[in-house]
C-alpha cells in the first residue's frame, strides 16, 4: 500500500492520471469546471489519511496536507479560495468543517484571500457513499447557492474527494449563476477513471 501522486501526464481539464489529453470522462461528459487538479489517486492511504482529517480535526494535518496541496493551488490564477461547504446538519454534526481547516492553513502559507460565506449549502442531502454517478448527479445538483458578490472572481474550490466531479459540478453551477468569471477546483484525492 501507497500514497500515489498524480503526476504527469494527466487530463488537462479534469486531472485524470495516465494521459495528457482529454480524458474519455471530459470527453463524454464535459465537466463544469474550468480546471481540476488532485494530489493523489484515491486509495487505501489516501482515504485513511482523509479520514483522519474528517473525523480527526486534525490540525497539523491539516497543515501537512496545505504543504502538499499548495503547488497545485498555485497553478491556478485565482482571487479567492472557498472550501465545498457541508450542510448546517453535518456541520453542526462534526462541529467543523475538514475542507476548511485545510483552506485556512493554505492562506497561512500564500495568503490568498479565503471565503467561507459566499458558497452555501442550505440543503440538506444524503450522504453520496453508496450512489451510482447519475445519482450522486441528481442528489447534489442544485444543493449549493452562492453570492453575488462573487461576480467576476475567479474562484478555487476545494474538496477532499473526487469521485465523479458531481460536487465540483453542483458548486460550479452555483458559482456561475453568481456570475463568477471562472471556477478551478482542487482535491486531495481522486477516484482514477
Ligand atoms: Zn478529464
Amino acid at each position: 500500500m501507497k500514497l500515489r501522486f498524480i503526476t504527469n501526464p494527466y487530463c488537462p481539464l479534469c486531472g485524470n492520471p495516465g494521459g495528457s489529453t482529454l480524458c474519455h470522462g471530459c470527453r463524454t461528459d464535459t465537466p463544469l469546471f474550468h480546471k481540476h487538479r488532485s494530489l493523489w489517486e484515491y486509495g487505501p492511504v489516501s482515504r485513511r489519511i482523509i479520514f483522519a482529517l474528517k473525523h480527526g480535526r486534525q490540525r497539523h494535518l491539516a497543515k501537512l496536507l496545505a504543504h502538499w496541496v499548495l503547488p497545485l493551488v498555485l497553478e491556478h490564477v485565482i482571487d479567492c479560495i472557498i472550501p465545498v461547504p457541508l450542510h448546517q446538519d453535518r456541520l453542526r454534526q462534526r462541529g467543523f468543517n475538514q475542507c476548511g481547516l485545510l483552506v485556512q492553513e493554505i492562506r497561512k502559507l500564500c495568503g490568498i484571500p479565503v471565503d467561507f460565506h459566499s458558497l452555501m449549502r442550505p440543503l440538506g442531502a444524503p450522504s453520496q457513499g453508496r450512489f451510482s454517478p447519475q445519482q450522486r448527479q441528481d442528489n447534489v445538483m442544485g444543493a449549493f447557492s452562492a453570492h453575488s458578490e462573487l461576480e467576476n472572481k475567479r474562484v478555487l474550490v476545494i474538496d477532499d474527494v473526487f469521485t465523479t466531479g458531481a460536487t465540483l459540478n453542483a458548486c460550479a453551477v452555483a458559482l456561475q449563476q453568481a456570475g463568477v468569471f471562472s471556477v478551478h477546483a482542487v482535491t486531495i484525492a481522486k477516484v482514477s477513471r
